[in-house]
């Protein structure tokens, strides 16, 4: 049996690195064990050596499933440079190709193979599977699995179901960098993983710095900042086809290299422009999100999102793309509240049932709460995929670095609380803002809240503040919208807290100004 001592070995020898990283040992020697595990760690974290190692160790294929074409590629050329027999089967290969490395898949060439989750659907291939000598099967992005995933795939669900057909299959390991709760006891669950043999270094990325900027001209701010970073590459990510034809030619226009990518595009064009991007041809990418999934470039120094994108779990996933080389590395959003309105309507359009759509919608109200949050952005998110060690603000992000102290709006909370307590809670933040503002709006007098006693009581105050104060009492839990498609205020125990005088509310000062963000060609 191989033992630990020969994985630090191979470390030092084949990778050239001392020492192993967080989760990284541990997920080994689980391995070593023959015990299924689960890893969960960050982009960038090194989850590829969790299982290249063991694959080195142990006798027989290691399978390795992946979703991500274009990145098996990748990994196998790197094992065959440090001489460790790899390839790969998936959709790319020409028949010729596929059957001969099937041939020596099954005389027991490889050590390692990297497979498409869709292969295991072919009767041949799942044949041919079952009669090697599997070392053990790891599956990268093991999010796809869980049906609570943000990148659900049913393909890989149903590769569980078959490889408990194989005859033997010494342990699974799953690894993945984006995992709710819900998720991780879903791979728990569906590949036998105990908790103890869940590895979980959290998501915190300490090289990135978030920045929320509201209130801007988008084209304006994208166009300054890829020429305040000239040598940078970056990655600006748009919500629709046509918006990122727009900033592409408007950079275009601008000189700058630029590539840009979307579904629309035909297979050979996004092919090219990738390359372009990936061998720094173009510095700058602009994309949908069908851009980046196996996507491997290190030295991405920004990502732009030009609006709000649908939940948490896609922006960390996609601003996380910056700095995978550790280096300092810029994510800003660029929200605007139409970008709710949009994300509402992509939602609307969607294939999905009504079950599904107020789960998405669930999420695009946490996604719409980090928008106004004054809290520290990263401690947001790191609170939102329930990573409860205590971490410290990241003293880098919009709201850190704001230099607004916290002040007492425990007063203007209560007119806002008492308010949606006389609208009796059944009503949204635009219609809650017209009451508080005294707007002379013909529903204001149709529901006949111009009687309110809360009627103009904030009317110093322009309504999109209004809004924005009670977008803020939603990000900080005063207040509920529920998960339906038009948000009803409602009132949490936190709320009634507050207007029984028994909590009292600071926040900081909430700019719709710009905020800086970080020029690192001269800091
Ligand atoms: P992930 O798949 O988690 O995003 P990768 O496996 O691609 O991350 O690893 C990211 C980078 O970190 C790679 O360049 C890899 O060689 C490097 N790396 C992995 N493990 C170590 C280690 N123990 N020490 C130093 N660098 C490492």
């Amino acid at each position: 049996m191989a033992t630990f001592e020969e994985s630090l070995d191979i470390l030092k020898r084949y990778f050239g690195y001392d020492q192993f990283r967080p989760g990284q040992a541990e997920l080994i020697r689980r391995s070593l064990n023959k015990e299924n595990s689960l890893g969960i760690m960050p982009t960038g974290g090194g989850k590829s050596l969790c299982y290249q190692i063991p694959g080195m160790l142990e006798q027989g294929t290691a399978l390795i499933i992946s979703p991500l074409i274009s990145l098996m590629k990748d990994q196998v050329d790197s094992l065959l440079t440090i001489g460790i027999k790899a390839t790969y089967i998936n959709s790319t290969l020409t028949k010729e190709d596929y059957i001969e490395r099937m041939q020596q898949m099954q005389r027991g060439a490889y050590d390692f193979v990297y497979i498409a989750p869709e292969r295991f659907d072919h009767h041949g291939f799942f044949d041919a599977v079952s009669r090697i000598n599997i070392s053990f099967i790891a599956f990268d992005e093991a999010h796809c699995i869980s049906q609570w995933g943000h990148d659900f795939r049913p393909s890989y669900r149903s590769i569980v179901e078959r490889i408990k057909q194989l005859p033997l299959v010494p342990f699974i390991m799953a690894l993945t960098a984006t995992a709710t709760p819900e998720v991780i006891k879903d791979i728990q669950s569906l590949l036998a993983i105990s908790d103890e043999n869940t590895i979980n270094t959290g998501f915190k990325r300490d090289n990135l710095h978030f920045h929320i900027l509201k209130g801007q001209d988008k084209q304006t701010f994208i166009k300054d900042y890829v020429s305040h970073h000239a040598t940078d590459s970056g990655i600006i990510y748009c919500p629709t086809r046509k918006n990122v034809e727009l900033v592409h030619g408007m950079l275009l226009k601008k000189g700058v290299k630029v590539a840009y990518y979307h579904a629309g595009l035909p297979e050979d064009k996004r092919v090219k422009e990738q390359n372009k991007f990936i061998t720094d041809e173009a510095m700058v990418m602009v994309a949908t999100n069908a851009f980046g999934m196996g996507i491997d470039k290190s030295n991405v120094r920004f990502v732009i999102h030009h609006s709000m994108p649908m939940n948490i779990e896609s922006y960390y996933q996609e601003a996380g793309r910056a700095g995978r080389d550790g280096e300092p590395s810029d994510c800003v959003l660029l929200f605007s509240p139409q970008d709710i309105q949009l994300q509402k309507f992509l939602i609307e359009q969607s294939q999905l049932d009504d079950e599904k759509k107020q789960q998405e919608y669930k999420k695009l109200q946490s996604m719409t709460s980090y928008c106004y949050t004054d809290q520290c952005l990263i401690r947001y998110m790191l609170q939102y995929f329930k990573d409860t060690r205590a971490h410290n603000d990241c003293e880098m992000c919009t709201n850190c670095t704001a230099g607004t102290e916290k002040v007492d709006r425990t007063v203007d909370a209560q007119k806002v609380l008492s308010c949606v307590m006389r609208m009796n809670q059944r009503f949204g933040a635009t219609l809650t803002a017209k009451v508080l503002k005294g707007s002379k709006d013909q529903k204001i007098k149709q529901f006949n809240f111009d009687q309110l006693s809360t009627y103009g009581l904030m009317k110093h105050l322009t309504e999109k503040q209004i809004t924005q104060f009670i977008h803020l009492l939603v990000a900080e839990g005063y207040l509920e919208t529920g998960d339906q498609r038009f948000p009803v205020l409602s009132l949490t125990q936190k709320a009634v807290d507050v207007l029984k005088n028994k909590e009292s509310v600071w926040l900081r000062q909430q700019t719709i100004k710009e905020a800086e963000v970080t020029d690192y060609n001269t800091a």
